[in-house]
């Protein structure tokens, strides 16, 4: 792929960008690695002054970074911002927490003293998406360098202004020289990457593809992994929900991010005595949408990230409706220039289509109807996912229900899905492993050292 920025909006490539050679990327690893060396045994309130400055770097220049973010993977500018906004957040969370999160553990065991130690590993290879280009790198650096690791970040081709900003922010907040470094490198030279006897751990947010190649050459190097991968989280609405609320919440869910959430809401599963009433004012809301610009701020849904995303996800309407599904509204691409698509809604999917089982990663909801919780489950965990999930409903024993029996990472009652610096963040089955934010957030790329005193 090449590494370049291509404004989404209008399909114009804006700016290009050369590849890093193996050497300078060799350059770049023995670098991480001295910074490591540094960076390991500094205090953790030297650490925490660098991340609150790169807090404040990012609050101050929400705006700025949100016009790249915009620029180049088409998210509106509003919700851009808010994305950098919240990356602060997520700093100012680790350099107020990463402390309290490693602090020793004692256990009684015999000894004098026994205890769990909690220590850094060294450089950690970053494989990341473009659709929260910003959060999904903050959440995994900011954990990383306060934990005293160092991070090298291969980011995805197509928003290169993006890394090297985030490389920038970190450099000005004053971490060592090396901490934080962006390679641009295509995913074919990733492996080289994982193979250097430096490189110590690797995370990727993206797809299933990329994550199985990458856990399988760590499974070789012996490395640890977190995997953030795809999703079809059921979003299950019962008859005594505020169905109303249910509604503008789910439309959000779905259409977020112009449609490109990994844990968006991507099947409504609504019992049938609501159906009906769901199903009306669900796409007239969606129909309401204005599609547009996505720098102007009366925009909802903005362009598609790239030309081949608009033809896949066409294609999965296409064959969704082939193999028997009806389509209510939308789901058809939108003539000129730019990659824009119609949020569409889609209903009576057959099992055992391919619609049925794929992630959908564009602005196409799937309507099921179901007669029970019990099926409403059943249904959810139909499914090689399971990243997280929404059950909408007011009665205490199905809300006890849906958080024991929902396969997924997380169950969100009564509101959507959405990541939290303070809460844990991942998925089971095909949806990848490893936690990231929260405690196990920094603790997934520590040693957990077992130390006994006789
Ligand atoms: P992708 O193609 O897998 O790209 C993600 C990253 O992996 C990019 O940096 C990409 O680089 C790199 N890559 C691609 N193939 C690779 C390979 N064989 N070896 C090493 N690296 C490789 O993912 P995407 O399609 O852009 O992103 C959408 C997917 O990500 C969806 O399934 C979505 O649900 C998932 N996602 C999950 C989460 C989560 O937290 N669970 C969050 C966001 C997105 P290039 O750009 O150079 O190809």
């Amino acid at each position: 792929m090449l590494i370049q920025s291509e404004n989404p909006a209008t399909g114009e490539v804006v700016k290009r960008f050369t590849p890093h050679t193996d050497e300078q990327v060799d350059t770049k690893i023995a670098k991480s690695h001295a910074a490591y060396q540094i960076l390991r045994k500094w205090s953790f309130e030297a650490r925490a002054t660098c991340m609150r400055r790169a807090a404040n770097i990012l609050r101050a220049e929400a705006e700025a970074l949100g016009a790249i973010v915009t620029l180049e993977m088409g998210k509106t500018f509003k919700s851009a911002i808010g994305e950098v906004k919240k990356c602060a957040v997520g700093a100012d969370f680790y350099a107020d927490t990463a402390q309290a999160h490693m602090a020793d553990e004692v256990i009684e065991s015999g000894a004098t003293k026994s205890y769990r130690a909690y220590h850094p590993i060294g450089p950690v290879l970053a494989v990341m998406p473009w659709n929260y280009p910003i959060w999904q790198v903050v959440r995994f650096a900011a954990p990383a360098l306060m934990a005293g690791n160092t991070g090298l970040l291969k980011h995805a081709s197509n928003v290169p202004q993006c890394a090297l900003y985030i490389e920038d922010v970190f450099n000005r907040a004053g971490f060592p020289d090396g901490a934080f470094q962006t390679l641009l490198i295509a995913g074919s030279k990733v492996e080289r990457v994982l193979r250097h006897e430096q490189v110590r751990a690797a995370t990727l947010t993206g797809s299933e593809a990329a994550g199985g190649s990458v856990a399988s050459i760590c499974g070789q190097e012996i490395m640890p992994t977190v995997l953030e991968l795809g999703g079809s989280d059921p979003f299950i609405v019962m008859p005594s929900a505020d169905i109303d609320k249910a509604v503008s919440v789910g439309v959000i869910a779905r259409n977020q991010n112009n449609g490109q959430s990994c844990i968006a809401g991507k099947r409504f599963i609504v019992h049938a005595d609501i159906y009906d009433a769901f199903k009306a004012k669900f796409v007239a809301n969606i129909e309401s949408l204005t599609i547009g610009d996505p720098a102007d701020p009366k925009t909802d849904i903005g362009p598609l990230v790239n030309q081949s995303s608009l033809k896949e996800i066409s294609e999965q309407v296409q064959s969704a409706v082939k193999d028997g599904a009806t389509l209510l509204t939308g789901g058809t691409i939108i003539d000129g220039p730019g990659y824009y698509f119609k949020p569409g809604v889609l209903e009576n999917i057959p099992k055992g289509s391919k619609a049925f089982h794929e992630e959908i990663f564009g602005p196409v909801a799937a309507l099921y109807k179901v007669g029970s919780l019990d099926e409403a489950i059943e249904l959810g965990n139909d499914s090689p996912f399971g990243l997280s999930s929404s059950i909408w409903t007011n009665e205490a024993t199905e809300i006890d229900q849906a958080i024991r029996e929902i396969e997924a990472g997380a169950t969100f009652v009564n509101s959507m899905t959405a990541s939290d610096p303070r809460l844990p963040f991942g998925g089971i089955k095909r949806s990848g492993y490893g936690r990231e934010l929260s405690a196990e957030g920094i603790r997934a790329f520590c040693n957990v050292k077992t130390v006994s005193i006789a």
